[in-house]
């Protein structure tokens, strides 16, 4: 980019007061691959809107014998390639804005690996830390029994996502089997393997950052043997990131969650970190490595930034600071979008998260193709299988940003979004 080039962000994503609106952010990059594509003005007004939002009130029985009442969501973004497809959050600051953007970065998603699903997600609004047991699977079966009408095999397929796990998509797909009166392994996945679930899912979003990765060095010309790399997030996504980086020879120096962060120059001894995290809740006190404050695991001074926890963490404040020259998105919306100009500027190749992280979903469509099937492969197939999903619409994205000299986020939002209009088209608009 030369310094008279504005770059393709310029003017996207403003520094505004709505910076951190996920909707707002997820629209934003959508502009720019619809006038990219030159998108039909009706199909763009079609895919701008979501196509069915929930809302939900959620009444819970608590332990103390009181009535506390919770809302919750489903959305669905489109359903133009097939049945709507998206996890299951439990967090106290959840807003319906979030939860769209959400559904509709799973219709890209779903559209960049080519899997024919939609885009949908959902939550409950509450914070699953301060509730028994007990308390979170009635919340979990009443808001299942809520969004029943919706949700299927055939219509809308939830998933595990921040605080929620294969417990609650065991939960899920009990009640549902219990409303229609068989069992249905296929309404959810991520669910334990016993139950329908796939081998390979737990560890799917992670291997996919793994994956990416590796794409993304070589065509950097980054030797991963030498790098330094920084996580932030240490879940389910980050965690086995970590974990799988580590197990592949690679020095992950820093990592983060709710609580703080640690790091080590030398590299963390990542199943020592599991271990801690295992034993005292989070991985601050480990002690082989410094304090790291919490905001600041993304400016480490780092080759690589894998941001694996929350929405809007780079932004266009704190860009500049951030040092790698790969990050690959393993969480849904770290970058704002005002953010994307400044890594621009800066030459920072970002691999976004609606191919980074696309191994879970990937691995997911396996999880229900296998149930629909009732024959289930072992873990190296699905594992291949992910390989195969993942190295190929990395080099589609790619190919797409070299040939409209666009990052790989706009490449990524152009492959995502012709293949949902084609969809679109071909079955014809019925209005
Ligand atoms: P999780 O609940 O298992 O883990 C989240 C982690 O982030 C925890 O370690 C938590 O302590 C940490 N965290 C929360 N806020 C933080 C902050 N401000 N700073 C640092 N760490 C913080 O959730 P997950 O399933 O790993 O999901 C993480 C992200 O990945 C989300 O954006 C989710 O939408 C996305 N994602 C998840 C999957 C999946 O298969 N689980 C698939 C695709 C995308």
């Amino acid at each position: 980019m030369t310094s008279h080039d504005p770059g393709p962000f310029a003017g996207v994503g403003a520094i505004t007061a709505s910076e951190t609106n996920p909707y707002e952010a997820m629209l934003a990059r959508f502009d720019v691959a619809a006038e990219k594509l030159g998108l039909d003005p009706g199909v763009y007004e079609i895919l701008k809107s979501t196509d069915r939002e929930l809302i939900v009130s959620v009444p819970c029985l608590m332990d103390d014998g009181s009535y506390r009442v919770f809302r919750g969501y489903r959305v669905q973004h489109n359903l133009a390639s097939g049945p709507a497809k998206g996890g299951i959050r439990f967090a106290p600051d959840l807003t319906l804005d979030e939860v769209r953007a959400l559904a509709a970065w799973m219709t890209w998603k779903c559209a960049v690996v080519n899997v024919p699903f939609g885009g949908a997600k959902g939550g409950v609004v509450c914070d699953p830390k301060a509730l028994s047991l007990g308390e979170l699977e009635r919340i979990t079966r009443r808001y299942t029994s809520s969004i029943l009408d919706i949700i299927g095999p055939e219509r809308d397929v939830p998933a595990p996502d921040v605080n929620t796990n294969e417990q609650v998509m065991a939960w899920i797909m009990d009640t549902y089997s219990m409303h229609v009166r068989h069992t249905v392994t296929s309404v959810v996945t991520g669910k334990p393997i016993c139950l329908g679930g796939s081998r390979g899912r737990r560890e799917a979003t992670g291997r996919g950052v793994l994956f990416a990765l590796q794409d993304a060095a070589r065509v950097c010309e980054l030797d991963l043997s030498k790098a330094a790399i920084a996580v932030q997030g240490f879940g389910n996504v980050g965690g086995i990131a970590a974990e799988l980086l580590h197990a592949e020879g690679f020095r992950v120096i820093a990592v983060s969650d709710i609580e703080g962060g640690i790091i080590n120059r030398r590299g963390l001894d990542i199943p020592a970190v599991l271990e801690h995290v295992r034993r005292q809740g989070c991985v601050v006190g480990y002690p082989e490595a410094d304090a790291l404050p919490l905001d600041e695991v993304v400016e480490v001074d780092c080759d690589v930034l894998v941001p694996a926890a929350v929405e809007n963490v780079i932004r266009a404040v704190n860009a500049p600071r951030v040092k790698a020259r790969i990050i690959i998105e393993g969480a849904n919306g770290p970058t704002t979008a005002a953010a994307d100009q400044v890594l621009y500027e800066q030459g920072v190749f970002v691999v976004p998260d609606i191919l980074a992280n696309a191994g879970g979903v990937t691995v997911s469509y396996l999880e229900w193709v296998q149930d629909r099937m009732g024959y289930f492969w072992d873990e190296e197939e699905v594992n291949r299988r992910l390989g195969l999903v993942m190295s190929r619409a990395f080099s589609e994205v790619f190919e797409m940003s070299r040939r409209h000299q666009v990052p790989m986020r706009i490449g990524a939002y152009m492959l995502g979004v012709d293949r949902v209009a084609k969809s679109m088209k071909l079955r014809g608009i019925y209005a």
